[in-house]
């Protein structure tokens, strides 16, 4: 099996090191990831400027790193190595549950290995500033990919985060009722006003979603897809209303 990794965090994340080593069980590694940290970039892609591929040296895994997105570095490891079989994207520092899908870089790379044709698992945990290290998290995204890239499972693409000390893995689905992006408005050195586009923490979750299973220290494994198609929307919609 061969396994591109790639991250939103830069290639120099430990995070990404940790996935590397564990997915060497699973089969042959590549890493390509960006130069710098690119959290919250989403799905952005670079088409008017020229990337470079240039070796990295993290451990003893082939790494390249690139002036570009998670997205471009999906895009240029599945040109550069044939036939890619799944992409795994972070471990990132810090969850990506709930809205943070629509901005996370991490997902983002998961995501374009599936507009690819390419399996994609995009994988999350608290920074590890927070956690120490991945240790108690290993036997658990050990689990998760076993599943995941054995049991041949009916969705293309997956989104996984881990608490930071797990007691066990359950499927969830996106929590979207709530958003956590707030303008929370400071004021400069200067005395002039600015504003931060924050992520704050929500009060109260639906229970069976990404940030219910979280708090409650189980692993979330969300299934996605692409289509973003509301297709009850569609159905009500296209028989209700008439454009004529
Ligand atoms: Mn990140």
């Amino acid at each position: 099996m061969r396994i591109l990794i790639s991250n939103d965090d830069g290639v120099f994340s430990p995070g990404i090191a940790a996935l590397a080593k564990l997915a060497t069980e699973f089969g042959e590694v590549r890493i390509v990831a960006p130069d710098f940290e690119q959290s919250s970039m989403g799905q952005a892609i670079s088409p008017s400027r020229p990337l470079s591929y240039r070796r990295a040296r993290i451990g003893p895994f082939e790494a390249f790193r690139v002036n570009g997105t998670p997205s471009d570095c999906v895009a240029l490891g599945i040109h550069h190595w044939e036939r890619v079989d799944v992409v795994l994207s972070g471990i990132n520092q810090g969850l990506n549950v709930g809205n943070a899908c629509w901005h996370s870089g991490t997902l983002a790379a998961a995501k374009q290995a599936a507009l690819f044709g390419v399996r994609g698992i995009a994988l999350s945990a608290p920074s590890i500033e927070e956690s120490g290290d991945y240790d108690l998290m290993m036997p658990f995204a050990r689990r998760v990919l076993t599943t995941l890239l054995t049991q041949k499972p009916m969705a293309q693409l997956h989104n996984v985060n881990f608490p930071l000390t797990p007691r066990g893995i359950t499927w969830t689905k996106q929590s979207v009722r709530h958003y956590d992006g707030k303008i929370v408005p400071d004021k400069d050195p200067y005395d002039r006003l600015v504003y931060w586009f924050a992520a704050l923490p929500i009060e109260g979750v639906e229970p069976g979603t990404d940030r219910w299973a979280l708090g409650e220290d189980l692993v979330s494994i969300t299934p996605l897809r692409l289509d973003l198609t509301d297709q009850q929307g569609l159905a009500e919609d296209s028989k209700r209303l008439k454009f004529d």
